[in-house]
Order: structure tokens, then sequence, then C-alpha cells
């Protein structure tokens, strides 16, 4: 902390970067600390690799995220990124790892300089609502909506079984510093696109399950015939969770044909971040993800089949 807070008032230049396919905790942990930092004085650019995504482009600051980490001399901060690859490609990261890397996933190698790293969090932006005093980081209505939708985002709406008394009273904090709760739940979390429906339509006209596990694949194909700009599920995978009796839940997303990208989620006592670290990926017990080299068929067998056998572990009836 001690390092961390040096680090932070000795700075000119920061450069703040988030992880790649952005969620609500990445945009709003890197625009909070990122304005936050402005209003310490320092000059900051803020880098996500694939921008900020159209439900979040209401946040204050959004407009100033840069696609790549630009040269020169500056101090270089992580948040909620889960390992160094994820941060984006060496070009458009550097190849120097971060100075200060701050995050909540169990997974995390703590590949930053300084590391503060805290998995007992729900959200990124929790830990950075705490960090703010002990760092000298000012807050205003700006940075608290930002962190609040951190926070909204990765509890799903304050259901994830993470969501502590503690994680109520931060969010209760940040709307006294001035955010608007039903506003961040109405445009960051309860909002699709009609081009985002029509993908999960897609996706949900090949639903399938067997016993205590749904998937969906979503191809290349379909994200054309939807015309859904993003290289992500649409967050598909927060409904097939809540599906009665789903105890592991999976989306696939094609990225190319030897490319595709798996995101699990779990109930409370099956632990998919195991299943995502097989394929170097990570994230937390209930909630991963990997990207995962081989085609969508091939993966989508591959990794039903070892699904199953999670649960076959817990229940003793699998192969
Ligand atoms: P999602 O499935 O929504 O992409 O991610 C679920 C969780 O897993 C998030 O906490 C996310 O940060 C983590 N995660 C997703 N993809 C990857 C990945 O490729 N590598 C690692 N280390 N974590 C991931
Ligand atoms: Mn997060």
């Amino acid at each position: 902390m001690k390092a961390a807070r040096r680090l932070l008032a000795e700075a000119r230049e920061i450069v703040v970067i988030s992880h790649e396919r952005p969620d609500g905790d990445a945009v709003g942990s890197l625009l909070a600390l990122s304005r936050s930092l402005e209003l310490a004085g320092k000059k900051v650019t803020p880098v996500l690799v694939d921008g900020v995504p159209a439900r979040f482009q209401f946040l204050a600051g959004a407009e100033k995220v840069v696609h790549a980490v630009p040269q020169g001399d500056f101090v270089l901060v992580a948040v909620d990124c889960s390992d160094l690859p994820r941060m984006g490609t060496p070009k458009e990261r550097t190849t120097r790892p971060p100075d200060l890397n701050i995050d909540h996933h169990a997974t995390n190698p703590r590949f930053g300089r300084i590391n503060l790293i805290r998995s007992d969090a729900a959200a990124t932006a929790e830990i950075l609502f705490e960090l703010a005093e002990p760092l000298g980081l000012p807050m205003d209505a700006g940075v608290a909506t930002a962190l609040l939708l951190g926070i909204v985002t990765d509890t799903i709406g304050f259901r994830t079984a993470n969501t502590t008394p503690k994680v109520l009273r931060v969010a209760a904090q940040l709307i006294e510093h001035g955010a608007n709760l039903a506003e961040v739940y109405e445009r960051g979390l309860n909002r699709q696109s009609l081009n985002a429906a029509r993908y999960w339509g897609l996706g949900l006209s090949r639903l399938e399950h067997d016993d205590g596990l749904v998937w969906a694949a979503l191809s290349l194909e379909d994200r054309r015939r939807a015309d859904y700009p993003g290289r992500d599920d649409a967050d598909l995978i927060n409904f097939l969770a809540t599906i009665e009796g789903a105890r592991i839940a999976i989306v696939l997303v094609e990225q190319s044909e030897r490319k595709t990208k798996v995101s699990w989620r779990s109930k409370p006592g099956v632990d998919v971040s195991r299943l995502a670290a097989q394929y170097g990926g990570g994230g937390h017990e209930q909630a991963a993800g990997a990207m995962v080299d081989g085609d969508l068929t091939s993966i989508t067998s591959k990794v039903v089949k070892e699904a199953n056998s999670l649960l076959g572990e817990f229940t003793g009836t699998g192969t």
C-alpha cells in the first residue's frame, strides 16, 4: 500500500489499462481510477484495446479512452486484469509489466511490480473504493458512478454469492457520493441493443442441456446475421445461468476458425475456474472464461464433456 501510494503520488503521467472485451467492472474501474487521478492533477491516458462498449459510454471520461498504450515515460496501472495477455497483444499493451496491478481475480498470477489483489472483493471497483482514501484518490459523482457500475455489473445487480454486506455498504456510500443506482442499472445492466437480442435469439434457438448442464454456441455466422458488433456473447451466459436446474452454464463464441471464447458460470460448490485454468484462462469459482485454441464444434463437445465429468464428481453419477 505504501509503495503504491508513493508510486501514484510521485507520478506525473499515468496510463491506466484494463482487459480486452471489457465488461462493466473493467470499464468502470478504468474510468473511475482515471478520473480520480485527473482530479488529483495527473496527466492520465485510459486504454482499452477493444474500446468502450456502447452501453458504458454514458460514463464520464469514456470519450478519452484510446486503443493502445502510447509511447513515452509513464507509470502503468492495470485494473481488473486477471493476467497479462488479457491486457491485449504485446503491441497494444507494450511488453512491459504494469507498475501497479489492482485486481480481484483469485487466479491473478501477480504480474505487476506492485500487486494489490483481493480475491474476496466482488469487483475491482469495490477494491478501488476502499483504496481511494489510503491512496489519496479524490472521489466525485463521476468516479462514484463508474465504481457503482463496476459493482452492479460484476454482481449482476447484487445477485452473486459474493455480494457481502460490505459490498452493499460500499454501494450505499457510492450513492451518497452522487452515483445514481437506478441509472446505473438501467443503462449498464438492463439495456440491450436490438441486435444483441437477435444474437441471443440465434444462440437460444439451439440451446442444449444435459442434467445439470446448459450450453449454447454462437457462431460467426450468428454474429453476422444479427449484425452484432462485439466479439463477446452479449451477456447471454448470465441468462443461461438463471435456468432452473443449471449447475453449470456454458456459452461458446466462435472468434475464428481456430479460436473459441468459452464462458462458464456455476452454482456455489461447483468450481468452474478449474475448467478455465486447463485452457490458460481463469476467473472466479462461479464465473470463469478462457480463449481456447480450436474450432467451435470440437471445443463445444470437449468442454461439455469436461463439465459433465466435473458435475459427476459432485453427484457421483458422472463419467
Ligand atoms: P466472462 O466469461 O464473462 O468473459 O468472464 C468470466 C470471468 O472470467 C471474469 O472474471 C473474467 O475476468 C475471467 N476471464 C474471462 N476470460 C478469461 C481469460 O481468457 N483469461 C483469464 N485469466 N480470465 C478470464
Ligand atoms: Mn471484475
